[in-house]
């Protein structure tokens, strides 16, 4: 692989490069296990003293592959595959969180996220405090205390769809000396690379554009290999796993310390790997990843356009507009567009969306974003319903919002689609 090539290139080349005679594309390792000829082999293997692979929970060849190749695109050092983007989120915090600790996160979250955050962890002893991303740096940072080990946000909120202010956050996690964990989902490498903006770690639920055709669920942590483990905040990183023969992560193996130890140590325990099927799907859906953002970015944009000046729309919602409060941060941030999603306000509040969704023909009722297709969905009435109100409204959620993931379908087949189930909704 060519290091200076461009991210179109990477999606296409990287991650993979057989020798003579073997396969062009990334073969699907249908196999738990990996045989050997003796056990001073084997033995070197699990001592981490050569790669290789010997149980698919740990590592296999088809997700290697696509874990290499997402490592490349997004500029990082390495990368572990999941069984699913919650899976992933919940071993990139548990990987440097325990009982005891602290996460400060924004508040604009995916719901399944939002529900991680605010239930699972705090029942495992892991406390998260939520910050509204536009706060101040200084309104962040009183947040913080001293057993506080990650600053939690996405790129693009979840569906309030707000850019984050990468700048501040960057400034506030180095300055408390914790990583800033990223969810690059929506923008996915193509629009946004958060490493170069001063992120650590970087998370992505597969399922939605990696995929992008809806087929599999999946996950990827990405390791920046920027962070400085070694600050006293992070012994399980530095000083000897017992759990692990008296493994020193970052000694041994240095700016890929943390993806190393997610892997052998909490992959090894919990098991949320990745399916070889899905990472071979994944590496597929990697190749046309940046034609498709692109598309999505266009049609998103167009549609946007469109419904903020339909008189059946009360307000619309989407960076690429000069209205969005985050445009500005857009411009900055995700020049070359603002992914698939888009969130509108139907006249005539809750009943209105509700006959909105039923009468899409084009545009299916599906619990989902970033497939080719596009799809419609109601959150307060569905991927949100077990937040309360007030955690609704704290996570973007109102009422009359409608989510629109905007698909790579020619646009104005699109627009004829949402207009004529507008005119219905209004009846
Ligand atoms: C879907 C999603 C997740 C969770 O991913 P799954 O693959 O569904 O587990 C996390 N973050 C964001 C931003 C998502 O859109």
């Amino acid at each position: 692989m060519d290091t200076n090539w461009k991210l179109e290139t990477l999606a296409i080349q990287g991650g993979y490069e057989p020798k003579a005679g073997e396969a062009r594309i990334v073969p699907i390792v249908q196999s738990t296990t990996f045989k050997y000829d003796d056990a001073d082999y084997v033995a070197k293997l699990f001592d981490l003293e050569v790669p290789g692979f010997f149980y698919t929970r740990l590592g296999n060849p088809t997700a290697d592959a696509f874990e290499k190749k997402i490592a490349q695109m997004e500029g990082g050092v390495a990368a572990l595959a999941t069984s699913s983007g919650q899976a992933a989120i919940t071993l990139a915090m548990l990987n440097i969180c325990q009982a005891g600790q602290h996460i400060v996160s924004a508040s604009t979250l995916y719901g399944g996220t939002y529900n991680l955050f605010s239930s699972t962890l705090p029942k495992l002893g892991i406390e998260v405090t939520f910050v509204n991303p536009d706060a101040p740096a200084e309104e962040i940072a009183a947040a913080f205390r001293p057993t506080t080990r990650a600053l939690y946000a996405e790129t693009i909120g979840n569906p309030g769809m707000n850019v984050l202010d990468f700048e501040k956050f960057a400034s506030v996690a180095k300055a408390q000396q914790v990583p800033l964990v990223i969810d690059n989902t929506m923008a996915t490498p193509y629009l946004c690379r958060p490493f170069e903006l001063g992120a650590n770690i970087v998370v992505h639920s597969a399922t939605k554009y990696i995929d992008g055709h809806a087929t599999s669920l999946g996950g990827v942590i990405v390791d920046g290999g920027t962070f400085n483990w070694d600050n006293g905040k992070f012994p399980e990183l530095v000083e000897p796993d017992a759990s692990y023969h008296g493994m020193q992560y970052v000694k041994t193996f240095g700016p890929a310390a943390y993806i190393i130890k997610a892997r052998v140590q909490l992959m090894r325990d919990l098991g949320a790997t990745v399916a070889p099927m899905n990472a071979f799907l994944f590496n597929l859906g990697l190749h046309t990843l940046p034609l498709r953002m692109q598309r999505h970015s266009e049609n998103a944009l167009a549609l946007a356009r469109h419904l903020e000046a339909h008189p059946a729309v009360s307000w619309a919602c989407y960076p690429g507009l000069a209205s969005h409060s985050s445009h500005g941060r857009a411009q900055k941030y995700l020049p070359k567009g603002a992914s698939g999603v888009l969130t509108f306000g139907i006249k005539g509040g809750a009943a209105a969306g509700k006959k909105f969704m039923e009468a899409c023909k084009l545009i299916a009722l599906v619990v989902h974003v970033g497939d080719a297709r596009s799809c419609v969905l109601h959150p307060a009435s569905t991927t949100h319903r077990q937040l309360s109100e007030e955690q609704q409204l704290s996570s973007g959620v109102s009422p009359d919002l409608i989510r629109l993931s905007v698909g790579i379908e020619h646009i104005d087949d699109l627009i004829a689609d949402v207009d004529q189930a507008l005119a219905i909704s209004q009846k």
